[in-house]
């Protein structure tokens, strides 16, 4: 959430823009004129990010971006086309564009440099000449359909889109947010805003320093995406969302003098794995590491590894980590955790697979703590007392939590 709200501010980013125009009203023009590179080095990064990152959606949707802000720098707002023709040619790359937009985002990722790859994009290069061919032929049947005016109302009056344009527009958000809504993840979030983006874009197209900036905008949204993206894949654990081993190793390099570390492991997990199967172990997995990130008192929780998991009290001696842990291990313990699961069938099931049963198991975890004592030379000895207070839990009968008493 916290990086999606970076991605939101950018979204904003006219709002200085506007702020400052106020005081300098020469500045539009001024930008105007001179901007027209932005986009071009935005887009450029961002493809290039793409290549690093191997996000084949995300390029081909920078490069439907980059030849569209071409298109409309060459052919439409400079002068040299009829009137007629640079209509045209709005009309229908605002309205494939967001097909392009839907049709790239529903693809699986394949990555770039390979077969898919060159089939992406060479779909691309198709799409463009295709549309070359149908301006210059003047076919201009595409064009009244376009340009149907299905409701009277002067609110589309200020945009160059046309209304059965802009329909298409809507209907194409509203299915990368149902998407991005129901299954979540950061890349959809991602798409999201830059398909807003891209709509202001299109939609202010009268005028350039607006277009461009939020073509730019979108550039910018998609390759700050990436990097986040890349970043969360390396210190988030895939499973569970909480931050990974990694970002343990970074934390605990940044602890001051007093701290207290806790090692948290699911008791007789292997049997409930054995049980429900290892599907059902993942899904509880999530539940709990959901319950650890609410622990209070200052602790941040790190999945340590398989069913075990680290939370970090810095600035907080053990008695206060006991505190909050014996407040979070009483919840998990009667927390009823609710699981679908599909029974497996012995043999073949003759017409409909088995329905998916529902479940509910009680889950309890084992926890030991450690605070830095003049003892420990490094946070990874705290870490090993921690350990050893773990494990006087799990002999002492699991469901408690052990302090560590050297
Ligand atoms: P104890 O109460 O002593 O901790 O018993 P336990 O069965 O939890 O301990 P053990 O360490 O023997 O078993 C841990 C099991 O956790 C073994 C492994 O199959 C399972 N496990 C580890 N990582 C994952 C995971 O990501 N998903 C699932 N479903 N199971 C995992
Ligand atoms: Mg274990
Ligand atoms: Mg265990």
């Amino acid at each position: 959430m916290r990086f999606f709200n970076i991605l939101l501010a950018i979204l904003f980013l006219f709002l200085p823009l506007y702020l400052l125009s106020l005081y300098r009203p020469e500045l539009p023009a001024l930008l105007k004129d001179n901007m027209g590179w932005l986009p071009y080095a935005i887009l450029l990064t961002g493809l290039f990010l793409c290549v690093v990152f191997y996000d084949s959606r995300e390029f081909c949707l920078l490069l439907v971006t980059g030849l569209c802000y071409w298109v409309f720098q060459s052919f439409i707002w400079s002068k040299g086309l009829p009137d007629i023709e640079k209509e045209y040619l709005f009309n229908l790359l605002s309205f494939l564009f967001p097909l392009n937009l839907l049709f790239y985002y529903l693809l699986n990722e394949r990555g770039l440099l390979n077969l898919y790859g060159i089939k992406r994009i060479g779909l691309l290069v198709v799409e463009s000449l295709f549309v070359a061919w149908l301006v210059s032929s003047n076919w201009f049947l595409l064009f009244n359909f376009l340009n149907y005016e299905i409701v009277k109302t002067t609110l589309t009056e200020q945009t160059a889109m046309q209304q059965p344009v802009i329909i298409l527009w809507l209907a194409v958000f509203l299915v990368v947010l149902i998407y991005w809504l129901m299954q979540g993840g950061f890349l959809r979030a991602i798409w999201m805003l830059a398909c807003i983006a891209l709509f202001i874009a299109m939609y202010s197209f009268f005028n350039v320093l607006f277009a461009t900036l939020y073509i730019s905008i979108a550039g910018l949204i998609i390759s700050v995406g990436i990097i986040i993206n890349a970043y969360n894949l390396a210190y988030r654990d895939e499973l569970t969302h909480l931050p990974s081993r990694r970002a343990l190793k970074q934390q605990l390099m940044a602890l001051g003098k007093t701290y207290s570390i806790a090692m948290v492991d699911v008791d007789h997990f292997k049997k409930l794995n054995d049980t429900y199967g290892h599907d059902v172990g993942d899904d509880v997995l999530k539940l709990l590491a959901s319950q650890l990130n609410s622990v209070e008192g200052g602790g941040k929780a790190f999945r340590y590894g398989g069913e075990e998991f680290t939370v970090v009290f810095s600035g907080n001696d053990a008695e206060h980590a006991a505190e909050h842990l014996e407040e979070l291990r009483t919840r998990i313990a009667s927390t009823q955790f609710v699981i679908r699961h599909k029974k497996r069938p012995r043999k073949r099931p003759e017409i409909t697979s088995q329905p998916a049963e529902t479940k509910i198991l009680n889950i309890t975890v084992s926890i030991g703590v450690a605070e830095k004592q003049d003892e420990h030379d490094n946070p990874q000895e705290v870490i090993k007392s921690a350990d050893n207070a773990l494990y006087k839990a799990k002999q002492k009968g699991r469901n408690q939590v052990v302090i560590c008493d050297s």
